[in-house]
């Protein structure tokens, strides 16, 4: 068996994490044993020992700008389709993978035609921020399947993507590793069955700070997370915990959850990765190494498991798993996560535009760390919701925040 995959956002963290999940299931060619055509002495059919090998195909790859890791990945794995979203790029990707039999679009839009390609069982959605949402929601009215780790676009048009991937015969397997835990710790009941869902959280490197420390974290401290490594984007992120609040809402979203029956818990170790309470009081949860081979393997490998890169838990190593309550008055982030769901139509676009817009600031040393939720919370008090949307005017929306912070901080940085 071949499963087809596409990978948006393949020379990031999660996209090259993703790469070598792939090329470590296809050095094992992972066997399992599959139902034989031949009966049974009684006459029914029973499962043999015959083994089905599956060998994961790469069908296309996608950056921004990364030209050279892009080529090397094209001459690697060889797939049809590579797309450089930067268009000024497209003349460096040509002279680099000239030789090669690999189709090169260039340009947001190449996205969208990646996205709907025909023949491919898997579409990775591994673009950081909104940038994602053309290709995703045109690979979810293309019914495809899904498996995503880019959160933004389900926070800004949840309600526009589920109802795309419902109508068209899609499904969506999250990456996310809180996500991923919840989706199998799911699985232990119904949906009926739950009464709530525990994300937790690491609490990152400033756990233990003060709004008052906060005040002169700098680039260098902020990009350091204790635990995860990963993209810039999603590290401050992490440090704000507005990474948080989004995973609240991509929850909300992914599991049809209302936000009341979302919960956060901080959990440093980061061994638990969710969890899932049911009626009768029991806690279903998903642990592992903090690793997200595990969960890109599980969503590409999905509705089986195999031996994979993780290293297996060892708990009488780690010894304590410990858990806390967030602190909501320092991280301020998280009560306006909560709120925007709460709030939705265009409240949510909001959060997740400024906060893009305000972490591109930080990341460029206009401003300090404590002012990205400072500017987020300003631009959530001066918005006017929505709140039946199209997409037109979510991206108006999005548009609108990203331009409140910009001018707020060139003004701030002239006065
Ligand atoms: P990253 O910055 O390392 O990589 C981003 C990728 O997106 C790159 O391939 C880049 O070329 C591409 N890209 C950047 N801007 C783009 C644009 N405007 N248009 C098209 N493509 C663009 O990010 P990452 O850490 O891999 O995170 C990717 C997504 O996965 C984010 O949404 C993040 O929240 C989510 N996620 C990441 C992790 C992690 O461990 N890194 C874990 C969970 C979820
Ligand atoms: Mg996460």
């Amino acid at each position: 068996m071949v499963k087809r995959i596409v990978i948006l956002g393949s020379t990031g963290s999660i996209g090259k994490k993703t790469l070598r999940v792939i090329d470590a299931l296809n050095s094992s060619l992972v066997a399992r044993p599959v139902r034989s055509k031949s009966s049974t002495s009684n006459g029914t059919r029973g499962p043999s020992l015959e083994k089905e090998k599956t060998k994961y195909e790469i069908v296309a790859l996608t950056a921004h700008s990364s030209v050279e890791l892009l080529a090397e990945q094209a001459r690697r794995y060889k797939p049809k389709f590579v797309a450089i979203t930067n268009a000024d790029y497209f003349e460096q990707l040509s002279s680099a993978v000239g030789d090669l039999d690999v189709e090169i679009l260039s340009g947001p839009d190449s996205l969208i035609e990646i996205a709907q390609l025909d023949q491919v069982d898997i579409v990775l959605t591994a673009i950081v921020g909104a940038a994602g949402l053309p290709a995703v929601l045109a690979a979810a009215q293309a019914g495809r399947q899904l498996a995503i780790a880019n959160k933004e676009p389900l926070v800004i048009a949840g309600e526009l993507l589920t109802k795309a991937v419902r109508e068209n015969g899609g499904t969506i397997l999250p990456v996310d590793s809180e996500h991923s835990a919840i989706f199998q710790a799911m699985q232990a009941g119904s949906r009926e069955e739950v009464s709530k869902i525990i994300l937790t959280a690491s609490g990152g490197p400033f756990r233990k700070a003060t709004v008052e420390d906060m005040r002169n974290v700098t680039l260098e401290e902020a990009l350091s997370h204790p635990v995860w490594d990963m993209g810039p984007k999603i590290t401050i992120d992490s440090a704000t915990m507005v990474n948080k609040a989004l995973e609240v809402i991509e929850a909300h979203w992914l599991f049809d959850m209302p936000v009341e029956r979302i919960e956060v818990l901080i959990h440093p170790e980061s061994i638990v990765h969710s969890l899932v309470e049911f009626v009768d009081g029991s806690v279903i949860a998903q642990l592992g190494e903090p690793d997200m081979c595990l969960p890109i393997q599980y969503a590409l490998t999905y509705p089986r498991r195999v031996a994979g890169l993780s290293k297996h838990l060892r708990l009488e190593e780690i010894g304590k798993l410990t858990f806390e309550r967030p602190n909501l008055k320092t991280f301020r982030a998280l009560p306006l996560g909560f709120e925007v769901v709460r709030t939705g139509g265009t409240a949510p676009v909001v959060f997740n535009a400024a906060n893009e817009a305000a972490v591109q600031e930080f990341l460029a040393g206009k401003i300090k760390f404590v002012s990205i939720v400072e500017l987020v919370e300003d631009c959530l008090n001066k918005h006017n919701v929505k709140t039946s949307v199209s997409l037109e005017e979510l991206l108006e929306a999005d548009a609108w925040a990203r331009r409140e912070v910009r001018t707020k901080v060139h003004k701030s940085i002239r006065a």
